[in-house]
């Protein structure tokens, strides 16, 4: 018993090992990938552009095939257990994909046939779904009319409707205003909590900061990063700044004590780590002969992180 109770805590929800994908045109989108995701787990996905994010998540929904790999959902092989490895799993995609003229409670409710659920229970599950994501009141409306922000979360009362042990979601709150994105955050804070695993990829730090526990970091097809959300954070806990000079800069040019990088002839970006203070920095720039113009901080902290992180990456190869 005891023993059985240790393997449920320590089940993978997903395990995948040398996952590659090559498209018909030659794209090498996964380039042999590995990862494994605990049940339980909130876990984000994260890379830039065209990293295979997506990709990966196709394959693992079974909408995408492999070149080469496999993966496993729970007990079940995607290679031989295909249906049952699908029946554990919600999908939110990116693109919205219902009917926009079909009534909310109808894309529910067939969705819930789809899983061979009665009308009785996908009903219960319908009012328990639209209801917590704050969509009951419109379940006669049409789709269309709805907010970009109520159809991103109809799309997850959809997939919750066989109650999967495994929610996959693809940049669920892109474009959806601030508080709606927190109220999004709040509820798949409690899914989790209740036991279904989750995994989301997206373009906002701060709701994988928020929300997951573990991170993959994906660049050109290959997992670069993979560990504990904390770790990947405390490696931004250096600000970085934007200074126009006055005079262009030398090629060769170095700050002492600062890390710098020349972005083109008058703009240097210089990193500041939490010992060191803006005052430190000007003292040394004097001596060093550049007239500073103007100062701005780098916002986006997630493109940071990224060439951060790859360029480290790039060297540990060279
Ligand atoms: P991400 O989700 O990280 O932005 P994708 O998985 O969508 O990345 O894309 C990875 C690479 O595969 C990109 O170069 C993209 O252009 C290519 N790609 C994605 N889907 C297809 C497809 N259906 N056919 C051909 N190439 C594709």
């Amino acid at each position: 018993m005891a023993r059985d109770h240790q393997k449920l805590l320590t089940m993978n929800a997903l395990t995948i090992t040398g996952l590659k994908k090559t498209y018909d045109n030659s794209i090498k989108a996964l380039n042999g990938i590995d990862l494994t995701v605990e049940q339980g787990d909130f876990f984000a996905v994260l890379g830039p552009n065209g990293a295979g994010k997506t990709t990966a998540i196709g394959i693992v929904s079974s909408l995408v095939t492999a070149t080469e790999g496999s993966v496993k959902v729970f007990d079940y092989d995607l290679n031989t257990h295909k249906e049952q490895a699908k029946a554990c799993i919600g999908l939110v995609p990116q693109e919205i994909n219902f009917n926009q003229f079909e009534p909310l409670l109808n894309i529910v409710m067939n969705q819930a046939g789809y899983y061979g659920i009665s009308r009785g229970e996908a009903l219960k599950r319908a009012e328990k779904y639209l209801g917590e994501l704050q969509l009951w009141d419109r379940r006669a409306d049409i789709s269309r009319g709805l907010s970009g922000g109520m159809k991103r979360r109809l799309m997850i009362a959809r997939a919750l409707m066989h109650e999967p042990r495994l929610l996959i979601l693809d940049e669920p709150t892109a474009g959806v205003d601030i508080e709606i994105r927190r109220s999004m955050w709040r509820f798949l804070r409690k899914l989790n909590e209740q036991g279904t695993t989750i995994i989301l990829t997206t373009h906002y730090l701060e709701e994988a900061e928020n929300l997951c526990r573990n991170v993959a970091i994906i660049d050109k097809g290959r997992i670069i990063v993979n560990d504990r959300m904390s770790n990947v954070l405390r490696k931004l806990h250096v600000q970085t700044f934007l200074l126009t000079s006055v005079q262009p800069l030398p090629s060769n040019m170095t700050i002492n004590g600062f890390v710098t990088r020349r972005v083109d002839d008058l703009t240097l970006e210089v990193d500041m780590t939490s010992e060191q203070n803006l005052n430190q920095l000007f003292s040394e720039l004097t001596p060093a002969n550049i007239e500073v113009e103007s100062m701005r901080t780098k916002s986006n902290r997630l493109e940071e992180l990224f060439i951060r992180l790859i360029d480290v990456k790039d060297e540990q190869e060279s």
